[in-house]
């Protein structure tokens, strides 16, 4: 009879019978009380932790280390790379700076940043390459897919349902995440610019966004979209999310042109001008650009860092095939190498793939479906062979790509 009453919680000393349960172990008990305050504890302690490594992770690095990150995986673009390695440098600074306020009472703002330049030029891959540095949650979103509330698309906050997702649904690490908005110049209102077609209901989105952008608390979905009318809201401070825009702008050349020609008129510098306009002019871009294309101004406020992609030249293009970490070449490399197959492409056949890109105008992002136009074949039957090499020469590569692929990837330029 006494060895029942004996047990009791080796933490509380409560009897067994002033528990619901008392677990046994080695040699010691434990009541549901005193595991139920323990769980509290480790609760508690892991969050701390956890804020302070998400601040430990961000001791970030100086952007010309940050730099020199981004050149692993993308070649040229060098202006970008420099103006969004420091604007991600401060933003994180800021994000570092302590709650209570210096004495000089200075707030250092967000550096939310815009990029311009032609599709397929790295706007999403520098933006990818920076959240992976900094390893946050990162997501893409369309602008174009975005509605105001109330019509048929998506609301903006459904933005943060990405990042949500992207984080685990940690909104702590969402919190100091990226977003990336991509084709932001198509919700432009329709402005003095002739080539733009959209309707006004691009001002709507516009001032939407604001709302996300200038930092405020906003309910997201967490499932997103409107089919799940049920779903509990979850709180999210966009405050320290860092968002990048990007936008081909296309037809904002003639905007900067003619803004320089006009500049220049007063100068009367007609041999400036006619510099200029040879060269790439979206290097030329400034705010008040955006805003003769149909930004408001507010937006443009909201995305103080400009910045510019160049056109692809040849010599990129050429370098993106073999040389970032992950270039493309090395990908299909290492998948021949799983087969036991030792894949080589000879630079004739390189140059060739590159002006197949340049001709019908798929920049680096024609350079994958035209290497995989070229591979389909070999990738399908070797693995079924004895053979354990593949030497792909300019020959070759004409071959197989006039098959009835390259009429494909005609259609699709
Ligand atoms: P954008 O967002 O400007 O339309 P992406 O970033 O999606 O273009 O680029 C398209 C593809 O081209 C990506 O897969 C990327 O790997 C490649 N790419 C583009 N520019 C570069 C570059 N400068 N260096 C390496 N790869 C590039």
């Amino acid at each position: 009879m006494a060895k029942e009453e004996v047990l009791e919680c080796s933490f509380c000393g409560r009897k067994k019978p002033e528990t619901d349960l008392l677990i046994a172990g080695l040699d010691a008990h434990i009541c549901d009380k005193c595991i139920e305050q323990a769980h509290g504890i480790v609760i508690e302690e892991m969050a701390e932790n956890s804020s302070s490594s998400l601040t430990s992770e961000l001791i970030v690095k100086k952007p010309r280390e940050i730099k020199e990150f981004i050149d692993q995986y993308m070649i040229g673009q060098d202006q970008a790379k420099r103006v969004m390695s420091v604007a991600v440098y401060n933003h994180y600074k800021r994000l570092l700076q302590p709650v209570t306020k210096d004495e000089d009472d200075v707030e250092i703002e967000k550096s939310n940043i815009i990029l311009v330049g032609e599709t397929g030029t790295g706007k999403t891959l520098i933006a990818r390459t920076i959240a992976k540095m900094l390893n946050v949650p990162f997501c893409i979103v369309d602008a174009t897919v975005l509605t105001e509330a109330g019509y048929v698309g998506e609301d903006v906050e459904t933005i943060l349902t990405r990042l949500l997702q992207a984080a685990d649904y940690d909104v702590t690490k969402a919190e100091r995440g990226i977003v990336f908005i991509d084709e932001i110049d198509k919700i432009a209102r329709k402005g003095d610019n002739p080539s733009i077609t959209r309707d006004v209901s691009g001002e709507g989105v516009q001032q939407a966004l604001l709302k996300l952008l200038e930092g405020s608390v906003v309910n997201v979905p967490p499932k997103g979209g409107r089919k799940h009318p049920d779903q509990k809201f979850i709180e999210v401070n966009t405050k320290d999310i860092l968002f990048i825009a990007g936008g081909a702008f296309s037809g904002i050349d003639k905007v900067i042109g003619k803004r320089l020609n006009r500049q220049a008129v007063g100068y009367s510098a007609s041999i400036k001008v006619d510099k200029v306009e040879e060269e790439n002019l979206l290097q030329y871009i400034i705010p008040s650009d955006l805003k003769t294309f149909g930004l408001i101004p507010e937006i443009i406020g909201r995305l103080p860092v400009l910045t510019h992609m160049n056109p692809l030249d040849e010599d990129t293009l050429r370098a993106i095939l073999t040389e970032p970490k992950n270039a493309i070449i090395k990908q299909y490399k290492k998948l021949f190498k799983m087969d036991g197959i030792d894949f080589s492409i000879n630079e004739n056949a390189l140059m060739y793939i590159v002006g197949k890109a340049v001709e019908y105008k798929l920049g680096a992002r024609g350079l994958r479906s035209l290497c995989e136009a070229i591979l389909t074949d070999a990738m399908f039957e070797l693995p079924s062979t004895d053979e354990k090499q593949l030497k792909v020469t300019k020959k070759y590569a004409e071959n197989t790509l006039n098959k009835s692929t390259l009429k494909k990837l005609k259609a699709v330029s």
